[in-house]
């Protein structure tokens, strides 16, 4: 059995009394590698490791921050086939898709390098000749990172090539299904020489480690992705010692077909946008809005294409959909589809769990659901899982009423030609993120974040960098 061990003040460690963490290839169900689980003790040291290396790490000039940055890019793009292989087997995804997860991976890497040359202040015309007036871009401290199975490498690089461009050393806790890329990424950072402290990693009990991490005032920022329901329980918690808060959380995002859309370019788009990653992405479109006019003409297409994925084990060439994460994710696919059904959904193809020689009982059909009701689950719930939900709408008001309906904001979607249509509907959507006949919106270069409870702050961009500066107003005397 490979054993893959923590990361902590520039040593790889094995110390713990507890159980080891199983890590299990969803498509097959066999145990990969072992973990160790943190204890609390490991922990500290990780923040204190991380608090002893902040001054100095801030104190580097931007350059030479900047060049590690590089150096760690350039050995995952190196690294491509191994890094994307062990990716697919701890979490699923078809193999291409995996590819380009480590290659936007080390894009967040590359570009926040860079764009720590040009963390620039200000300076501030003062009211008398007495005094110069300047305002300092400071790095806040230590940042926690809290990241998601969905992407295991990216959600992670999202959060450290900013903080470290800004100065910041992180204390990186993956999601327990998926740290071996996370380790990896590790690896990589030992490797090129990372001053110790500066990168930590912990693996372990979830709710124990982010408690830990959130009552320690060494510790000051949270950067979380997940669900919402745990990021609202980590800004309570961040609030007993008023962190830094940045939250990427669940998404329920619509996608609108209007009558004067390329269709052939809309249906492949929902192809694109819901069925990448199996349904398990946040920003996968989770309901789709058809105006009435083309309603049938987008079923049909729909339908074919849909019945035309591919699924099976994510490193067999040709697959386009792996298995779920675990056994929870497809029973929720399969409540959302029977609740649609039961209601007066009318299944047009998929709906069943899939049974495949040789795999786990991990996948899932992609399916496609026509009307169910508006208090379906599949209607209130982000599923995260290949099923997507179709209605009908007549007018832009209602397509927009229908859209904006609900808790969430973090990305929506619409296929339309006309351009005043275009901008009507891009600025009436009340979401983070619109993608206006494009169905992957996300780069490195663009803020990526949601509004309502999608979550606060935003990563990627430069905005991703002010997530981890505070401005510091400086008074000279000179009189
Ligand atoms: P999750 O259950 O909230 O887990 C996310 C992370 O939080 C994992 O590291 C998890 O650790 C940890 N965690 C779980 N319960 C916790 C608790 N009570 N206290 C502290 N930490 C806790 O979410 P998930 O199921 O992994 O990810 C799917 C969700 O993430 C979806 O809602 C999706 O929309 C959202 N997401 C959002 C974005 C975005 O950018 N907005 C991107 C990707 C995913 P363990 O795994 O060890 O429990």
């Amino acid at each position: 059995m490979e054993r893959w061990p923590l990361y902590i003040d520039g040593a790889f460690v094995w110390e713990t009394d507890r159980p080891a963490l199983e890590v299990v290839n969803p498509a097959r169900g066999d145990v990969i590698a072992e973990v160790p689980t943190a204890t609390p003790d490991l922990v500290d040291r990780a923040v204190a490791a991380a608090d002893r290396a902040f001054a100095p790490w801030a104190a580097k000039p931007a350059r030479e921050r900047a060049e590690l940055l590089l150096r760690a890019a350039r050995l995952m793009r190196d690294r491509l086939d191994e890094l994307a292989t062990l990716l697919t087997r701890e979490q699923g995804k078809p193999l291409a898709e995996a590819r380009g997860e480590i290659q936007i991976s080390a894009e967040y890497l590359e570009w926040n390098a860079e764009e720590a040359k040009r963390l620039y202040g200000e300076t501030i015309p003062a009211s008398t000749s007495q005094k110069r007036l300047f305002a300092l871009r400071q790095p806040v401290g230590v940042a926690a990172a809290i990241t998601p199975w969905n992407f295991p490498s990216s959600m992670i690089t999202r959060k450290i090539g900013p903080a470290l461009a800004a100065g910041c050393p992180v204390v990186v806790k993956p999601a327990s299904a998926t740290p071996l890329s996370a380790i990896a990424l590790m690896k990589i950072f030992d490797e090129v020489g990372f001053p110790p402290g500066v990168v930590n990693l912990v693996v372990g009990p979830s709710r124990e480690i982010a408690g830990r991490l959130l009552a320690d005032r060494r510790v000051r920022k949270i950067s979380f992705t997940g669900s919402t329901e745990v990021g609202k329980e980590l800004m309570r918690q961040a609030a007993d010692t008023m962190k830094r808060v940045s939250l990427e959380l669940g998404g329920h995002a619509p996608f609108l077909i209007f009558d004067d859309a390329d269709l052939e370019a809309a249906v492949s788009g929902v192809i694109a946008s819901k069925f990448r990653n199996a349904g398990q992405t946040c920003i996968c479109a989770n309901r789709l809005y058809v105006q009435r006019g083309v309603a049938d003409a987008v079923e049909e297409l729909l339908a074919k294409k849909i019945a035309a994925l591919r699924v099976g084990d994510g490193l067999e060439p040709g697959v386009e959909i792996g298995p779920l994460i675990d056994e929870q994710a497809v029973a929720k696919v399969d409540r959302h589809v029977q609740d649609a059904v039961a209601h007066g959904g009318k299944l047009v193809v998929g709906g069943t769990r899939l049974e495949m020689p040789g795999l786990s009982r991990q996948f899932y059909a992609p399916t496609l659901v026509l009307d169910p009701p508006k208090t379906a689950l599949v209607a209130e719930e982000e599923t995260f899982g290949p099923l997507i939900p179709m209605w009908t709408f007549d007018t832009e008001e209602e397509a927009l009423a229908l859209a904006n309906n609900t808790p969430y904001g973090l990305a929506a979607y619409f296929y339309a030609t006309d351009v005043r249509r275009v901008v009507r509907i891009a600025e009436g959507l009340e979401y983070g993120i619109v993608g206006a006949n494009d169905p992957v919106p996300t780069v490195v270069q663009a803020p990526f974040g949601g509004v309502k409870e999608s979550g606060v702050g935003r990563e990627g961009g430069h905005q991703g960098l002010d997530e981890y500066t505070y401005w510091k107003f400086l008074s000279l005397g000179i009189g």
